[in-house]
């Protein structure tokens, strides 16, 4: 098995360089955003210095070029997630947008009252405030999945939630709290049995996992480019082209359409029907080298690293911070450590480590009914990528002592 050169791999992030409070910076908040590597970061440079030009619309040479980049972009995302078409690929600005499409196109055109769905209790507030907005119009039911002590879903419960008003299933592939990883496939097997649709949220998937929507055979699939090394505010909703096509469009405007008059107006094919306005064909293109970076890495390669900073961290924690409590040990779990030590506030644990240059998450991570769930308020979560080093994590783990101990 190859070992990655990490130190060749920091090279490709200058952020890392920095100094906060005067000491390394330590950055633990992957989870929220990765870091962009320069290949990225070069693409949007080069995107605006030599290729800007609308897409779609010009028969000009940079229009062309445009619409090329934005265009093959597309069809690497069909191969990164093997979609069976690039026609099922639509760019939106990100897993929250990629959602609120769907609850509002498929749940506003096909959900009825009385009708019920189903997410888990892990799942990230973009996962279930569209479902809810969605009970403005409609007077839908939402049924929650519980979970396990260990952060596992409760596949049991799923199975006894599913009946014959169920519509969708729209659950995350993995939390972005526990790190527990969901089996999608058994999930969508147990939906499909009764011919419902799920939604697989993969934001934090898919920087560590290798997605095959037509193997695991999502309905819907949607993911974010600034968690896996790409840019901000753009993202990807697959859907499968029989779903998509009996759905309404999401938004109206320019190049959604076919043609436009007063008294009627007809919609563009897929992907565009679902593409309203000019989209952000620049960070589209950044994505595709993202992609592109993660390849070449090897997402293996990537995920198997960062499981051994989360082995050693987390090893190293509970044999040395006192009174630690870790939410979240699902066997198989992405590279995120939720924690608390001895009740004490995440607030002023993140703010301490901060001093110390270690960046992580406090506070409810955009998953509430989880906090609620759990019965805390908050907590502080560390989580890996690619150019994090057992270094960093000793940085990490001395930190915690420190800011444990001043504490107490
Ligand atoms: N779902 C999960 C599981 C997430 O972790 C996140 C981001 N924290 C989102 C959805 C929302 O992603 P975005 O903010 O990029 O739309």
């Amino acid at each position: 098995m190859e070992m990655l050169d990490i130190t060749k791999i920091r090279t490709d992030y200058p952020i890392l360089d920095r100094k906060i409070y005067g000491r390394p910076l330590v950055y633990l908040d992957n989870t929220a955003t990765s870091q962009t590597p320069d290949i990225v970061v070069n693409s949007i440079v080069n995107g605006y210095t030599s290729t800007k030009a609308n897409v779609h619309r010009g028969v000009h040479t940079l229009s062309m070029e445009a619409t090329e980049l934005q265009e093959s972009a597309r069809r690497k995302v069909r191969e990164f997630i093997n979609a069976p078409s690039a026609e099922e690929i639509i760019f939106t600005r990100g897993t929250t947008e990629a959602i609120n499409l769907v609850a509002a196109s498929y749940g506003g055109a096909f959900l009825k009252d009385g009708d019920e769905i189903i997410l888990s209790v892990m799942e990230h507030h973009s996962n279930i405030v569209p479902w809810q907005l969605l009970q403005r119009s409609t007077d839908i039911k939402i049924r929650v999945i519980p979970i396990l002590p260990d952060g596992s879903l409760d596949m049991d419960a799923y199975r006894k939630l599913l009946n014959e008003r169920t519509r969708i299933v729209s659950i995350c592939h993995a939390s972005n709290v526990l790190g527990t990883v969901n089996p999608v496939k058994e999930i969508i097997t147990e939906a499909h049995a009764r011919e419902i649709p799920v939604l697989i949220d993969g934001a934090q998937a898919a920087p560590h996992i290798k997605i095959d929507v037509q193997d695991i055979d999502a309905d819907f699939y949607a993911f974010s480019a600034h968690k896996m090394y790409g840019p901000a505010g753009v993202g990807v909703l697959y859907g499968k082209r029989t779903l998509l096509e009996k759905m309404p469009p999401y938004q109206g405007g320019g190049e959604m359409i076919e043609s436009v008059s007063f008294e009627k107006t007809t919609f563009a094919e897929l992907p565009y029907k679902f593409e309203a306005g000019t989209p952000d064909f620049i960070g589209i293109a950044a994505l595709h080298k993202a992609i592109d970076y993660m390849e070449n890495i090897g997402i293996e390669a990537i995920a198997r690293h960062e499981h051994e900073l989360l082995e050693y961290t987390s090893r190293r924690m509970a044999e040395e911070i006192p009174d630690l409590r870790i939410y979240g040990t699902a066997p198989g779990k992405c590279a995120i450590i939720s924690f608390l030590v001895n009740g004490e506030h995440h607030y002023d644990m993140g703010m301490l480590l901060d001093k110390l240059g270690i960046a992580v998450r406090t506070g409810h991570h955009c998953a509430q009914p989880l906090m609620q769930h759990l019965g805390v308020e908050g907590v502080v979560r560390a989580s890996f990528a690619v150019y994090n080093t057992r270094e960093e994590c000793d940085l990490f783990i001395d930190a915690l002592k420190r800011v444990a101990q001043m504490l107490r």
